[in-house]
């Protein structure tokens, strides 16, 4: 898209800044959030203002910039000019006119500009900047809406990995290497992409580079022809999308294929990347459209292929979620495994309905239990460390024995009356929550229907639930 008509052009460049200081006239709050910017990027700063806002105080201190107490004219500017090279200058005194002025003067001497409050005036704008060492992503609306490029500086933050400045160093590292081995840059391209998106990109942002350089190299001696599959193992918490982790959100994006269970709500599922090819493994209560081997031969076989295979999970792969299992079986076959943890249904749910996990006055501890019956219908649960005053139970996959669970926990020394709650499709915009006690909870959960998914919590932190205020 082009330019609309009547408005300032503006091409966005890198500029080598060396060691010149930048000058700024001016020590408000303006002047210092371009400062603390200069700052961060490394450059060194020398302001000039007969007074200076508290936070450039500061920087004084430290000696991290210079500070000259000058009331600026055109002919005092002009002597700072003649005295010192500088490379960039930003003109940030409240006198609009002046600030104008000295922009002409610098045109005169050739030196960048910048009168914060004057785009016409200026030779450059400052863009919203993301800052990661090596990595800078400038946003410029062209002076038009700087509050949309702050906005959109703020998605691009979410998505933008910590480590990407550790990232750029390795593949720095690598580069005449790859080049001499790779001298058509499509090859070189296609190798790096495929690092980016697998599991080397990871590695490398976290520092870990002699891993990545290991994955690195299986890409190079592997034929351009045949790409090495992998698994991601990922949680996609209890239901409500923002609940995902950043790192879940970035391989549903880059996912080939995704073995998603039942659990996963149909808002997840539409972040996933539009042309992966979509694949129900769900397992619901007595009801396995996949069994866990078969799972596990999937996985495998699309692995195998060359493809990157998201394994999408409600809640956390490693609670109830048999993640281990497809872990080992996957490292078995020496196939690459990522494990991104999710919000288990316990956080999310008891978060959501205003129920802490622990009180320091009446719960030390929390225990997560599976209610999941064997096939012959047993439940084998050491119910004497369970039954406990001090602790909360949350219990999963119960509310089809609930009857019998409640019972179990009484006969085993909880009160009858002892508090406990049920949350049906927690973090859901459908969530319901019932609170009551080990007597009147199952009676109360079969007149108001609940389903499947729903979360038990017993114990006396249900006494302590504040409904979250909803803004
Ligand atoms: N790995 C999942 C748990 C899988 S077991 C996790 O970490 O949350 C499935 C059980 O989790 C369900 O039967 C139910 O007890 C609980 N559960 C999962 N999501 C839930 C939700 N949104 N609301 C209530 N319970 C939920």
């Amino acid at each position: 898209m082009t330019t609309p008509p009547n408005t300032t052009l503006w091409f966005p460049i890198m500029l080598r800044v060396g060691e010149d200081p930048a000058l700024v006239i001016g020590g408000g709050k303006i002047a210092a959030s371009k400062i603390h910017l200069l700052h961060t990027v490394g450059i060194r700063v020398h302001v000039v203002a007969p007074t200076l806002c508290s936070s450039l105080h500061h920087l004084v201190q430290k000696k991290d910039i210079t500070h000259q107490t000058t009331h600026i004219q055109p002919e005092t500017f002009l002597s700072l000019l003649n005295a010192q090279h500088y490379r960039l200058v930003y003109l940030a005194t409240d006198d609009h006119s002046l600030n104008a002025t000295l922009a002409a003067l610098c045109k005169e001497q050739g030196i960048l500009a910048c009168a914060v409050d004057n785009p016409k005036a200026s030779h450059f704008i400052t863009p919203a900047l993301v800052h990661r060492g090596l990595v800078q992503i400038a946003i410029s609306t062209g002076g038009a809406a700087p509050v949309l490029a702050c906005y959109i500086r703020s998605l691009i933050e979410r998505i933008i990995p910590h480590g990407i400045s550790a990232l750029a160093q390795f593949m720095s590292t690598q580069k005449k290497r790859l080049h001499i081995l790779f001298p058509d840059p499509k090859q070189r391209r296609h190798i790096w992409e495929q690092f980016l998106e697998g599991i080397g990109g990871p590695m490398a942002c976290q520092g870990h580079y002699t891993q990545a350089q290991q994955v690195l190299e299986t890409l190079i001696t592997s034929s351009p022809h045949k790409p090495t599959g992998e698994v991601w193992l990922v949680g996609a918490g209890p239901g409500d999308p923002d609940l995902l982790t950043l790192a879940a959100l970035r391989l549903m994006q880059n996912a080939d294929v995704v073995l998603y269970d039942h659990l996963v709500t149909p808002d997840i599922l539409n972040l996933v990347r539009r042309d992966a090819k979509r694949i129900p493994v769900g397992k619901t209560y007595q009801q396995h459209t996949l069994s866990q081997e078969e799972i596990n031969a999937e996985l495998i076989r699309y692995a195998q292929a060359g493809q990157r295979v998201l394994r999408l999970k409600g809640g956390d792969p490693f609670i109830f979620g048999r993640g281990g299992e497809e872990l080992q079986a996957l490292t078995d076959c020496h196939i690459p495994v990522r494990v991104i943890p999710g919000i288990s249904a316990a956080n999310g749910c008891a978060a959501y309905a205003g129920i802490p996990l622990t009180h320091r006055d009446c719960a030390q501890s929390c225990l997560f239990i599976t209610g999941h019956t064997k096939a012959d219908g047993s439940l084998t649960l050491e119910w004497s460390a369970i039954a406990l005053r001090h602790q909360t139970i949350v219990i999963y996959m119960g509310l089809s024995i609930l009857p019998s669970l409640c019972t179990q926990l009484i006969t085993h020394g909880l009160p009858p009356d002892w508090p406990a709650a049920i949350i049906e499709q927690g973090t859901t915009p459908a969530q319901r929550v019932i609170t009551g006690t080990l007597t009147s909870l199952p009676e109360l959960v079969r007149q108001h229907d609940f389903i499947t998914p729903s979360l038990l919590i017993v114990g006396k932190v249900v006494q302590h639930r504040v409904p979250p205020v909803l803004a």
